[in-house]
């Protein structure tokens, strides 16, 4: 294993110069990480074990107000990267890519705390693309101011009956009162909460019980006479993402605005879940990166049988094979950030493109969550006794990393949905062709008809034998990007 790669692990953004990727605002990240570095870390550790948010119902006059409280450093250290761009960066000449950049440094920090940047661009997104320019210009230009009045945005689907059939379980109800919609229902798993903005699933008055029957709404958190628009009626308490507010929100007579139309409603829900899943495989690499490079530094210094435990033949084999896997799940989420890049605009029916985007998104956000687990589960197992002790970031990277494999969608989802693709929209062929330059034909050409052949068993077997299929294909697909960017 050449020394470079070795050596960049330890940072993130010497890791992202060495795998190729354009780095448009340099400066800016490296200003990022030295600040993560003297200041951001302790913030973060801190944060996590005795700083998480906490509910304030009531004033001292009994007013509902919920407020969420956190320590002060928190806003600093959020601020950071809203500053920095992870948000309007996406509408500037850099595009969509430096968000994801940002993404990657903060991650490799704090994997939790890129969840509301993530939702927040989510937010943005949606409100750019299916917006009226009255609702741009209302709600749209906050959220990408660059001082401490920025507005944060959330993403809330999930009722208490599941996240993953929406179509089945989505109870809220939306209702035309004059020329405003207002929302009844539940969000079960509201992260974020406290944002001036949430992008919701609702179901307008009278729709269908399935996925068809769903729109998106625009939710702000006050009311046009200033109360609060909906109650948080309790925060969730997680092993990971501590930082972040995650609650249960109940809507009641809500406030809120139709997004494009309700007919193309389920698709602008995917696309909002699309770019989360996107992100959620950046950040899942970059805490790959970090768990390894905080394993590195206890293997060189560790001594066991007369030299450090880094140099025993067995541990060195598996850290350059980590290595390799950071590679290719980095070359498997990068390829999903470009895409989305490209295709983030488009509309229903979409282009081949946009299959192939998905597609990708669902093998990336698979793959790199299990990766993710797994790098972190090993880097336990390197610190061997002193791995699970609370007081050294180790432990933090697999409780971080159980979450990245569950929401914005579960591995289950991900796999079904990405045969879907394949079956319904052919998605595999361009996989495929994308992939043809740098694999070896004969690999290839396997992969293609155990695909084809998977494609023609009945519904029932299709489903039951899908994951090591799918497996093979992330894997497959990531070691073949790897070699694209010459890793
Ligand atoms: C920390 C955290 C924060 C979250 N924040 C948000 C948020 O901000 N907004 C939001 O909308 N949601 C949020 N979620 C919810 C998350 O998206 C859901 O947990 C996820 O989509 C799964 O839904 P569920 O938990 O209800 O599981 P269920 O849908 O009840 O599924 C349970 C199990 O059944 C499996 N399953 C379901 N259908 C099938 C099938 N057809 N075949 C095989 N297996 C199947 C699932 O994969 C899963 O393993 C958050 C979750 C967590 C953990």
């Amino acid at each position: 294993m050449a020394n470079a790669i070795v050596e960049a692990v330890r940072s993130p953004v010497r890791f992202l110069q060495a795998m190729g990727v354009s780095i448009p605002i340099q400066a800016e990240l490296d200003e990022l990480e030295a600040w993560w570095e003297a200041e951001g870390k302790a913030i973060s550790a801190m944060v996590d074990r005795m700083g998480t948010p906490w509910l304030r119902a009531y004033d001292r006059f009994g007013k509902r107000i919920d407020e969420i409280l956190y320590p002060p450093d928190y806003w600093r250290m959020l601020l950071k990267g809203y500053q920095a761009g992870a948000v309007w960066r996406a509408f500037e000449g850099e595009g969509l890519s430096a968000t994801f950049l940002i993404g990657y440094v903060t991650a490799f920090y704090d994997t939790g705390l890129y969840c509301p940047y993530t939702v927040s661009l989510a937010t943005a997104l949606a409100l750019h693309k299916y917006g009226s320019e009255e609702l741009k210009a209302r709600f749209l230009l906050p959220m990408l101011r660059r001082d401490e009045g920025v507005w944060q945005g959330a993403t809330w689907m999930t009722e208490a009956g599941g996240g993953s059939d929406l179509g089945a379980t989505v109870e809220t109800v939306a209702r035309l009162d004059g020329g405003i919609w207002r929302l009844t229902g539940e969000k079960y798993f509201a992260s974020n909460a406290g944002a001036e903005l949430a992008v919701v699933a609702a179901r307008p008055e009278g729709a269908p019980r399935t996925v068809r029957g769903l729109a998106l709404f625009l939710l702000p958190r006050y009311r046009d006479d200033g109360t609060p628009n909906y109650i948080i009626r309790r925060l969730k308490d997680k092993i990971g993402t501590r930082s972040v507010p995650t609650a249960e929100v109940e809507l009641r007579d809500s406030e809120a605005y139709l997004l494009g139309r309700p007919e193309t409603g389920i698709y602008q829900i995917l696309e909002v879940l699309n770019v989360s899943r996107v992100a959620n495989s950046v950040g899942s690499v970059a805490l790959m990166q970090r768990a390894i490079a905080e394993a590195m530094a206890f293997a060189e210094q560790r001594i066991a049988f007369g030299r450090p435990i880094g140099q025993h033949p067995l541990m060195r084999h598996q850290f350059a094979e980590r290595i390799q896997e950071l590679q290719a799940a980095f070359a498997l989420a990068w390829t999903t950030v470009r895409l989305l890049e490209e295709a983030w605009l488009e509309r229903p029916p979409y282009s081949e493109r946009y299959h192939l985007f998905r597609l990708l998104t669902h093998l990336a956000k698979y793959w790199t969550a299990e990766q993710a687990v797994q790098t972190a589960k090993w880097a336990m197992e390197v610190h061997g006794g002193m791995g699970v002790l609370g007081e050294y970031p180790v432990e933090r990277w697999l409780r971080e990393a159980m979450i990245l494999p569950i929401w914005e969608g579960t591995p289950h989802r991900q796999i079904l949905d990405g045969l879907e693709a394949m079956a319904r929209k052919g998605a595999h062929r361009q996989l495929f062709t994308l992939l043809a330059s740098w694999a070896d034909p004969h690999t290839l050409e396997e992969m293609a008809s155990r695909v084809e052949e998977h494609l023609q068993l009945p519904q029932e077997e299709q489903e039951a034998h899908a994951e090591p299929l799918f497996r093979d294909l992330a894997r497959f697909t990531a070691e073949t990007l790897r070699r694209s960017l010459g890793a």
